[in-house]
This record gives structure tokens, C-alpha cells and sequence, in this order.
């Protein structure tokens, strides 16, 4: 007999019995009687977890007596493995197993042979399912295959009954027991608590068995075709990004998602009686089990794609398609995902997401500034997560030291509370700057001001008490909306950030999309095709040539600021004509604006963004245009070291603090001295201490930051001297021998400022 007709046989019987209207004690009753018939076994037996002991609930063979009196522990006898383990035992001695225990109470002496199946539930062992014989022999696997397939049935007759404690399961088995931490690289600092959410939830199978197994066979058809088309598109979707790794996993996606074997074997488990999503699950299952016995980390990666993409496809057969943002957040929250896109994140609810772990992520990518911007800490870069963290889980992240503690104790999360009370106490000094001008110790004013990108992060300004946004993020509305935001909608936008930030000035900053913030709206053939976004058609690329679309941003900036001054920059300028040709846009709406008498504003103060190495050669014909110039360092940077700002595995390779980018921004600002021009830096490093520091000591007075670093910049602003500072610097900067950042740090700390 087949495995599938083995197991057809059993489901069409259980099948029967689950219909029935028997109690949930007779239904299993009938279940071990079915078993040990079909399987010519003398012995079934079923053990489900209550009270966290695995309890003897029926049995065909072992003495009735037994029956819910014989009691094993997790980890306890071959039982208590199996249900420790979540693995399959097939023994023709049972007795010559190291964990074997005898229970006299049962009568099983006379039987040898042992093979028992867990019984999952949300990948939770909730009990165990066994079979004996008087004779020696293993069992076959065809009738192991049965056996896993009526454990999966069990699963749903056990939930459906209320027969385990879901809470209780969800402790136990698989490993996933006690405390684990995990390790990674901080991407926004900051501590958060919280019940772990994956972005992409596994899918809860409703029904197991099928009641027409053609139906159920097209099901499955129509799944994989949407799924490889998924794939086959995948490359231009944020959760992969671009580049490196990214493609690595593209491919492996796309040899499981064409394998012939892997459909085959959904299909035959389809012929046994199982759903489309059963049928998905048990081969999971299987395959989970069998590369369990081999020991490689690089088989282990490749069956996280196959989970990943197991997963993707039973989403699909299921209908249930939304992320973890779309079924809303019950609690206090921490996001686990292997990566997301900025406008993914932003669908989350700010109240309750208090923290991210990404198994990729990189310091400078979007999603990193918009959880910076939302105050929410990442912590990136934590490979195998998905191995330690389960769905539900309890939370300490401490992005500050980088790790995660996973199912914490008593006593570690009482030291985190007492930690976190802390770390708000040391925020709460902030707000004691917060109206304190930032001078440095030799009198000069610092220009300390926020960087933000929606009308929610405005309120920021007044707790903060920044001078002003010298970073607003227009392209943020378009990320989050699923539509091109139309004239009105931008307008009332820029009106309202306006009117939230009073006499402070706003720098808006022109759509800065493509890149890894992709605007499905937008995709044009052009842009999907680039095969490096971030040096393709982006920004003030792509706005120029769409001309239709700056012009809107450009009427809306300019009504929404009549009456008072308009601060407006351009993103990702590479030579002085495009910054003409965009501010000749703003010019013509201008001049329409004008000529239908429309109120207009005060003045119009034009800037740049420095981003593009080759810009900085020719600051000479483009400043006496510019009333400001920003520095863009993230993506500067990444163009300097020809190192993908989003690029996982250069998250750690490249330092802002090394003499080429120092040196480099250090001929800007001698570039820019003497113009009229106000020169800062608005990329992410001028929110750390020791970068802003060196910032300051090659002539930067004036740095736009994450709203939660204007506090500590202030303070540090407050106990700087900046001839001493400027000094030093020149010192480092000519002797490349010296480790900067070592040097800065040793600096800092002799001065009593604090370093991270
Ligand atoms: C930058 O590139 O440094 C910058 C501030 O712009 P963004 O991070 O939005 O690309
Ligand atoms: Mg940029």
C-alpha cells in the first residue's frame, strides 16, 4: 500500500468519527481503535498535554486503567521525547532506548516495538501518538507517513475540543523552552518590551481534512501559479531589496518554487485526504523533520527559504494574505521580520509597536530612518531568529546593547524594568534642554534642528525643541498612500506641518522616491528595470523628467507657504543644470501663481542636497545659486565607498568616522566658507555623538537629526569648545595612522561628554 492510500484509508474512517456527535473522549476512543486496526498494531495510544504533563487519554491495547492516571513529563520517557523533541521515534526495541521508562500500570512489557508521532498545534507539541507490538520490528515508513497525517487530524479535533491548554503548549516543546537571547547590530538605539508579532504570520489551518480532493487538488494549482508570479516579481519588492545576498535568496526561492518533488509531494498528500493547507503543512512538517538530522548551517538557511516560501504559499491557498499591520496590534508589540520596507512599517499602529528585530536591515536604510523617526528601537542584523523566537513570545529588546532577550524570567525582566525606568529618566533630562539654545562652551550657536516626514512627527518639534525641520521628507506621503497624493491632499499636508511648526522654518525636500522607496504607482518600466535603484532613476531624476509631478509639489509648497517664507530643497542634485531646471518648475508656478493674484510667499529660499560626490566638485558654480546647501550623508556615503547604503552586509564595514569621509566633508565646508551659503548635514549620521562631534570640528554649525537625538546633541553641543575640537581634528586628519574614531571617543571622554 502507498503512504497516501495508507493514510487515505484512515482519514475516510476518521473522517466519519470527527463528523460524528460523539464527545471529544469517545471521538478519540474511536481514533486509537481505528489506528491499531488499520496500522494490524496492538497497541495506539494518545497522550495530550495537561497541566504540563503528557496524559495517557486513550489507548486501544495498554490497560483502560491507565487511562488518565499515567502521567509523563516533558523530556520524560520515549513519550515525554517525542513531545520534547517535536520529533518522530521509530524503534524496533523500545527498551534499548536511553530514555525508555517503564509504567508498570499500563501492562506494556510484552510489547518491543515502539514508533510514536508528535502531535503539533501552532508548532507546539500538545501531545503524542504511538503505536506498539508484541514483535521486534520497525515500523514502515508508509505507516509512519499514516501516522503523522492522523497526528495532524488529532491537532484540529484537540483544538476544536479545548482539549490542551494553548498557553501552556505554547511554552513547551521544540526546544523553545526557557530564556534565549539574541545577538545583532543596534540600528536605532533605545529599550522596548513586548509580545513578539511575525509581519507575516503563519497561517492557522482551519480544516484538515478535504471533502473533495479534486477541489482541493486546484487549489493548490492555483496557488503555485500565483506564487511563482510572486516570485518571479519579487525582485522588486522591499522585504528583498536589492543586491548581494538579496539575489542569492531570489534564487534559491525560485528553485523551490519551480521544484517538481516539492508539488509532487503536496499532491500525493492531497490523495491521502488532506486540504490544500494540510496538505502544504505535512509536507513542512516532513521536510522540517528530515533536515533536522543533518547538521549544516547551509542547509539550515536554505530550509528557512523553503519555510519562508511554505508559508508565502499557504497565504495564498488560504486567502489569508495580510501582514501582521492589517490584522491591527492587541498588544504591546515587537515586529519580527526578515525585512521591511519603510511604507510597510508605517502601516503599523504607533501605539503599540514598541520595537523591531530584522534578521537583515542596515543603518542607513529607509525603514531604520522611519522607525528612528517613530521612536521605535531596531535591532537588525539577528540571524536565526526565527529559530529562537516563536509567535507570542515575551520580549526584552535592549537595541542599546544590541540583544534581545527572548521568554525572560522574572528576575531579567525586573533588571530590564529597572534599566528601561532609568533610561526614561535620562530621556526626561533631555526635556530639561529643550528650551536651552545650544552654544558651545566658546559662545558659538549651533543650529540644531529635526528631520521628519510625517504631520505626526511635527509635535516632535515642540518636545524636542529643535530650531526648526531642516529634513522634511516629502516623499513619506507618497510612500504611505496607496495613490499618487493629488495637489490638494499635498497641499493641506504642507499647510498643516506649517502651521504645527509656527515661527520655525520647515526645509522641505522635493519626492525623493525610487531607490529602496519604491512607489508601486510610480513603477515605471524604466524604474523596475534599473538594476542599481539607488544610482538609477531617482529623485530629482525621475521629478524632472516627470515634470507633471513636481510641478503639483511645487504648487502645493507654494500656496500651502503663501505668507510666509518657502525653504525648499532638491534631492540627489549631480550637476548645477538640474538644480536650475528644478527651480525653474517652482519659478513658472510662481509666476503662474502671480498672475492669477494668488497670495505667494514671502520668499523663496532655494537649496541643494549634497549627495553625489561628483557635485562637490563643481560647489564652486553651483553655490552662488544656493541660499543653502545639506549634506546628505547616508546617501553620500554610500556612493563614496560604492557600498549599498541598504546593503546588509556592509551594514558594519565602513565607518563615517574614517579620514576619506572626513576628509571629503571637510573640503566641503572649506568650499562653502565664504559664500553666502548655510551649509549643514541632514543624513543620520549627525544624530550621533561622536559624528557630530568630528561634524563640528571640520566646520559644520548646523545639523539636521532624528527628533529623539536633539537632546543629547544639545547637550553635547553645550560642552564643546570648538577651536579645541577643530584642532584636534586637523591633527587626526593628517595623520591617517590613528583610528578616528578611537581618537574622538578618548577626546570626548577627557571632556566628561558622554560617548553612545
Ligand atoms: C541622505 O541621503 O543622507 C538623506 C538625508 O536623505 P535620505 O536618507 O532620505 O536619502
Ligand atoms: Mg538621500
Amino acid at each position: 500500500m502507498t503512504a497516501a492510500a495508507a493514510a487515505r484509508q484512515i482519514l475516510i474512517r476518521l473522517h466519519e468519527v470527527m463528523a460524528s456527535r460523539m464527545h471529544a473522549q469517545g471521538k478519540l476512543d474511536s481514533v486509537v481503535e481505528i489506528i491499531g486496526e488499520t496500522l494490524d498494531s496492538e497497541v495506539c495510544s494518545i497522550y495530550l498535554l495537561r497541566e504540563s504533563m503528557l496524559e495517557l487519554f486513550a489507548t486501544k491495547g495498554l490497560n483502560k486503567s491507565a487511562v488518565h492516571v499515567t502521567r509523563m513529563a516533558i523530556g520524560e520517557g520515549l513519550t515525554g521525547t517525542i513531545a520534547d523533541q517535536v520529533e518522530t521515534l521509530n524503534l524496533a526495541e523500545a527498551k534499548a532506548h536511553p530514555d525508555f521508562q517503564y509504567r508498570p500500570e499500563t501492562g506494556e512489557e510484552k510489547f518491543h516495538s515502539f514508533a510514536g508521532v508528535p502531535i503539533v498545534y501552532r508548532e507546539r507539541a500538545v501531545g503524542v501518538l504511538c503505536v506498539q507490538h508484541v514483535e521486534p520490528r520497525r515500523y514502515e515508513d508508509v505507516e509512519i507517513e499514516a501516522l503523522q497525517t492522523t497526528a495532524m487530524v488529532l491537532s484540529e479535533l484537540i483544538a476544536n475540543a479545548e482539549l490542551v491548554d494553548e498557553e501552556e503548549a505554547r511554552s513547551l516543546s521544540e526546544g523553545l523552552t526557557g530564556t534565549q537571547t539574541l545577538d545583532g547590530l543596534t540600528l536605532v538605539k533605545g529599550l522596548a518590551s513586548g509580545l513578539a508579532v511575525y509581519h507575516q504570520p503563519r497561517v492557522q489551518i482551519e480544516q484538515v481534512m478535504a471533502d473533495d480532493i479534486e477541489a482541493e487538488r486546484a487549489r493548490v494549482y492555483r496557488a503555485f501559479d500565483k506564487m511563482r508570479e510572486q516570485i518571479d516579481n519579487l525582485s522588486s519588492q522591499a522585504e528583498f531589496g536589492v543586491g548581494g545576498e538579496h539575489e542569492e535568496v531570489l534564487e534559491t526561492y525560485k528553485m523551490f518554487a519551480y521544484d517538481e518533488g516539492w508539488s509532487r509531494r503536496i499532491n500525493e498528500a492531497i490523495d491521502s485526504g488532506l486540504t490544500a493547507e494540510a496538505a502544504i503543512e505535512r509536507v513542512q512538517q516532513r521536510t522540517r523533520m528530515r533536515m533536522r538530522e543533518i547538521d549544516d548551517a547551509l542547509l539550515a538557511d536554505r530550509m528557512h527559504d523553503l519555510e519562508d516560501l511554505s508559508n508565502r504559499l499557504l497565504r495564498i491557498v488560504s486567502g489569508q494574505l495580510g501582514t501582521a499591520a492589517s490584522q491591527g496590534l492587541r498588544r504591546d508589540t515587537i515586529l519580527i521580520a526578515r525585512n521591511l520596507g519603510p511604507a510597510e512599517l508605517l502601516e503599523y499602529d504607533r501605539r503599540r509597536l514598541k520595537g523591531v528585530i530584522l534578521e537583515e536591515g542596515s543603518l542607513t536604510a529607509h525603514v531604520v530612518i522611519v522607525a528612528r523617526a517613530m521612536g521605535v528601537p531596531v535591532l537588525g542584523r539577528a540571524a536565526g531568529l526565527r529559530g529562537i523566537i516563536r509567535e507570542g513570545d515575551e520580549i526584552l529588546l535592549d537595541a542599546d546593547q544590541a540583544t534581545a532577550t527572548v521568554r525572560p524570567n522574572a528576575q531579567m525582566a525586573e533588571a530590564f524594568e529597572a534599566r528601561f525606568a532609568k533610561s526614561r529618566k535620562k530621556q526626561a533630562s533631555y526635556a530639561t534642554l529643550r528650551d536651552v539654545e545650544p552654544f558651545t562652551r566658546c559662545g558659538t550657536r549651533i543650529q540644531v534642528m529635526m528631520n521628519a516626514g510625517l504631520r505626526d512627527d511635527m509635535s516632535a518639534l515642540a518636545t524636542s525643541g529643535a530650531d526648526g525641520v531642516g529634513l522634511f521628507r516629502t516623499e513619506f506621503q507618497f510612500l504611505v498612500s496607496a495613490t499618487l497624493p493629488q495637489r490638494e491632499r499635498q497641499t493641506k499636508l504642507y499647510r498643516d506641518v506649517l502651521e504645527a511648526a509656527g515661527d520655525k522654518p520647515v526645509i522641505f525636500r522635493t519626492v525623493d522616491i525610487g531607490g529602496d522607496k519604491a512607489v508601486p504607482y510610480l513603477a515605471s518600466n524604466e524604474a523596475s528595470n534599473d538594476e542599481n535603484p539607488a544610482m538609477g532613476w531617482r529623485a530629482l531624476r525621475l521629478a524632472l523628467e516627470r515634470e507633471g509631478l513636481l510641478k503639483v509639489q511645487a504648487r502645493s509648497l507654494l500656496e500651502a507657504s503663501a505668507g510666509r517664507p518657502l525653504y525648499v530643497m532638491f534631492p540627489m542634485v549631480s550637476e548645477p543644470w538640474e538644480f536650475d531646471a528644478a527651480k525653474a518648475v517652482f519659478e513658472d508656478q510662481l509666476a503662474f501663481l502671480r498672475s492669477k493674484k494668488k497670495l505667494i510667499p514671502d520668499a523663496i529660499y532655494y537649496g541643494a542636497m549634497l549627495e553625489v560626490p561628483a557635485l562637490a566638485e563643481v560647489l564652486d558654480l553651483l553655490c552662488p545659486k544656493l541660499s543653502f546647501l545639506s549634506v546628505g550623508t547616508n546617501d553620500l556615503t554610500q556612493f563614496l565607498f560604492a557600498a549599498d547604503r541598504a546593503n546588509p552586509l556592509l551594514a558594519e564595514r565602513y565607518d563615517w568616522l574614517s579620514p576619506s569621509i572626513m576628509r571629503f566633508l571637510r573640503r566641503v565646508t572649506q568650499s562653502t566658507a565664504g559664500t553666502e551659503v548655510d551649509l549643514g548635514v541632514c543624513g543620520e549620521m549627525g544624530g550621533r555623538r561622536l559624528e557630530a562631534l568630528a561634524l563640528l570640528g571640520i566646520g559644520f554649525r548646523r545639523l539636521s537629526i532624528t527628533p529623539a537625538a536633539v537632546g543629547p546633541i544639545k547637550e553635547l553641543v553645550r560642552k564643546v569648545d570648538l577651536a579645541e575640537i577643530s584642532e584636534a581634528m586637523t591633527g587626526w586628519l593628517a595623520d591617517p595612522s590613528v583610528n578616528l574614531r578611537d581618537e574622538v571617543s578618548r577626546w570626548a571622554t577627557d571632556r566628561g561628554i558622554e560617548t553612545d
